[in-house]
């Protein structure tokens, strides 16, 4: 009964990660995918999230019952805390209610469907660029998805008038995607001044903010900082979607936890909310895994655990960090034609090369570097010993 079916290629990042295993070169460089590598290239696990784990086995109490449909209470909790702030307004007044989901992309995909359910826009307006997955959340639920301007290939840097100009004509009431920070793929995100016009215009075009928030930590190496244009969102007492991913951020990834927040007007209609969730949620998996959510919360709840994570994430930042900085002294000592500043303004895991798609298939067929067709580099993908290799691949494409 299938026979009529085409075969499609994989998703192209997926495709890529088949290709690289693939590849008997000792000199390939993977900076195609999106997750942390150590300073030698491997997986990296949290050391806190190994201690957790220790804990969580030695409690024999601890039993495999179904979790209720919208996962461990606690954890839900701490995960709105962490997110919006320990003297949140919207928590204090029980305004937000919090499910645990299957990390960022189940978050976007039961925010997308909860929304084509009950909200009264059909249209999504994401940023231009933005993760590549983010369309087909809404795509599928009926949604139509619209792009606003957000990226200046001249500049490397934000169009913030093009942004400001594109949400001025949004119809009322649209929803509208962003990302906290550490945008995917850019690296750009607006400063805290930008924020603060941006969402004066989302108030003024009554426009429903969806927020992304996949990289807290990850970009200043302060979970504190990284949530400060989610909070400035909900600041004034406004409603929001907010979805959240301990992928990057805890290296969970194949844990698949995360939390899809939605802050709503009144406590009553938060409870209504949830009880709609949970609607959404019943008939696509019933509820959601224990391990990744025991994890969060057990490094959450506990202040020597969570004080050990920020330290980690501020390793993990600082080399992103130091990582933007010789790659672009190495393209300064090198003389390749370009203006490379922008690789240490942009932040987060991310860096668009600017390079054009012949230039990355060079890349890739010559020098056995693997990123994505656009340019995007991830900078945990890289480390100190490979950096001169990387820039005499780029001098190469650039000059050949
Ligand atoms: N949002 C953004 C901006 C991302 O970059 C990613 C992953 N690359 C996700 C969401 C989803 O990731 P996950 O489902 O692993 O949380």
């Amino acid at each position: 009964v299938f026979e009529h079916l085409p075969l499609v290629p994989d998703p192209l990042v997926y495709a890529a990660m088949a290709a690289f295993s693939k590849d008997p070169s000792p000199l390939k460089l993977n900076l195609g995918v999106g997750v942390y590598r150590s300073e030698d290239g491997k997986p990296f696990v949290l050391n806190v999230v190994r201690r957790a784990e220790q804990l969580l086995v030695s409690n024999l109490s601890a039993d495999k019952d179904y979790l209720p449909i919208t996962g461990i209470p606690e954890f839900n909790k701490l995960s709105a805390k962490l997110i919006f702030g320990a003297d949140s307004t919207a928590i204090k007044e029980n305004r937000v209610t919090t499910v645990q989901c299957l990390s960022g992309s189940g978050s976007l995909r039961i925010g997308a469907e909860f929304l084509a359910k009950f909200y009264s826009q059909q249209v999504v307006y994401i940023p231009q660029p933005t993760y590549a997955n983010h369309p087909n959340f809404f795509l599928p639920v009926g949604l139509a998805v619209k792009t606003y301007r957000y990226y200046d290939p001249t500049t490397n840097g934000l169009d913030y008038q093009g942004l400001l100009e594109d949400l001025c004509s949004m119809p009322s009431g649209a929803i509208v995607l962003f990302q906290a920070c550490g945008h995917n793929p850019t690296g750009v995100d607006p400063t805290i001044e930008q924020w603060e016009q941006i969402i004066q215009m989302v108030r003024s075009r009554k426009l429903l903010p969806f927020i992304d928030s996949a990289y807290q930590g990850l970009v200043s190496g302060n979970l504190e900082i990284d949530a400060q244009s989610v909070r400035l969102f909900v600041a004034d007492g406004a409603e929001c979607l907010v979805a959240q991913s301990y992928s990057k951020v805890m290296g969970l990834y194949g844990e698949r936890i995360g939390a899809l927040s939605i802050v709503c007007k009144t406590a009553e209609v938060a409870s209504k909310v949830e009880s709609q969730l949970k609607l959404v949620i019943r008939p696509m998996y019933s509820n959601p895994p224990i391990h990744g959510a025991s994890i969060v919360t057990a490094i959450l709840k506990d202040r020597d655990m969570y004080n050990q994570w920020n330290s980690e994430l501020k390793s993990m930042t600082d080399r992103l960090i130091r990582l933007r900085q010789q790659l672009f002294d190495a393209l300064c000592d090198r003389g390749t034609p370009g203006e490379w500043s922008y690789i240490t303004k942009q932040v987060g895991m991310y860096t668009l090369l600017g390079l054009n798609p012949d230039q990355v298939a060079f890349l890739n067929r010559e020098y056995h570097i693997y990123m994505s067709s656009d340019g995007r580099i991830n900078m945990a993908g890289l480390n100190s010993s490979r950096v001169a290799y990387l820039v005499d691949a780029i001098h190469a494409a650039i000059t050949s």
